[in-house]
C-alpha cells in the first residue's frame, strides 16, 4: 500500500467524540516506550505524526488520522508506566475499555510488544482483555534491531509458550523494527487485506 495521505483528524478522551465514520479503523497499543509512536511514523513515512516519547502523566487521548481517506489509523494512550497514579490508571482503564467497547468500525488492534524483554505481565494482562473482550488483535514485536535475530526469536518463542498456557490459537505475529524499516509491508498489507474483506 502507497500511504498517498495521512492526515491528522482529532484527539480525544471520550470515545462518544471520535469521529463518526463507517470507515475501518486499526488502532495501535503498548507499554509506555514501546516504539509505538516510531512504528506510526514509519508506517505513514511521516517523520512527526505521531509524537515520540511523551511523558508519564500527560493527557491521555485517543488520536485519529486518516490514511488516503480510506481508512483510520488511531494511536491509543499507552500503558505501564512505572509511576502513575492509581487514578490516571483506573482513567486509561475506563477510556480504553469504553473505545474497545464501542468502536464498531474498530478492524484490529495492533498490540505492540517489546522484542528485547520476557514476557510482561501487563501485555498479558492486556492480551487477556482483548480476548474477553473478543477484539481482533495482533502481535507486533518491535525493536528487532537492538539485538541478534537469535535473541528475537528467543524472546518471541518466550511469549507464544507463555500465551499457549491460556490460549489455544494463537494471535498473527509481525517482527518490526522502525530503525530498520523492518515489517512495514507485513503490516500495511494486513490492513489492505482486512479493508478489501
Ligand atoms: P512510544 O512511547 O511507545 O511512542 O515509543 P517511541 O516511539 O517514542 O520510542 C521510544 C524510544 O525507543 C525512542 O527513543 C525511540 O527512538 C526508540 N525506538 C523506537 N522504535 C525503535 C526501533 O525500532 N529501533 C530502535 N533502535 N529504537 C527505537
Amino acid at each position: 500500500m502507497i500511504i498517498k495521505e495521512a492526515k491528522f483528524i482529532s484527539s480525544n478522551t471520550e470515545v462518544a467524540k471520535c469521529p463518526e465514520t463507517k470507515l475501518p479503523e486499526y488502532a495501535f497499543i503498548g507499554r509506555s516506550n514501546v516504539g509505538k509512536s516510531s512504528l506510526i511514523n514509519m508506517l505513514t513515512e511521516r517523520s512527526k505524526l505521531a509524537k515520540t516519547s511523551s511523558l508519564p502523566g500527560k493527557t491521555q487521548l485517543i488520536n485519529h488520522f486518516l490514511i488516503n481517506d480510506t481508512w483510520y489509523l488511531v494511536d491509543l494512550p499507552g500503558y505501564g508506566w512505572a509511576r502513575v497514579s492509581q487514578t490516571s490508571r483506573e482513567k486509561w482503564s475506563k477510556m480504553v475499555k469504553a473505545y474497545l467497547r464501542n468502536r464498531s468500525n474498530l478492524a484490529c488492534v495492533f498490540l505492540l510488544i517489546d522484542s528485547r524483554l520476557e514476557p510482561q505481565k501487563s501485555d498479558l494482562d492486556f492480551i487477556q482483555l482483548l480476548g474477553e473482550m473478543g477484539v481482533p488483535f495482533v502481535l507486533v514485536f518491535t525493536k528487532t534491531d537492538k539485538q541478534s535475530i537469535q535473541k528475537t526469536q528467543a524472546n518471541i518463542a518466550a511469549f507464544r509458550r507463555t500465551l499457549l498456557q491460556t490460549w489455544e490459537e494463537l494471535p498473527q505475529q509481525f517482527i518490526t523494527s522502525s530503525a530498520e524499516k523492518k515489517g512495514r509491508e507485513e503490516l500495511l498489507q494486513l490492513i489492505e487485506q482486512t479493508n478489501a474483506e
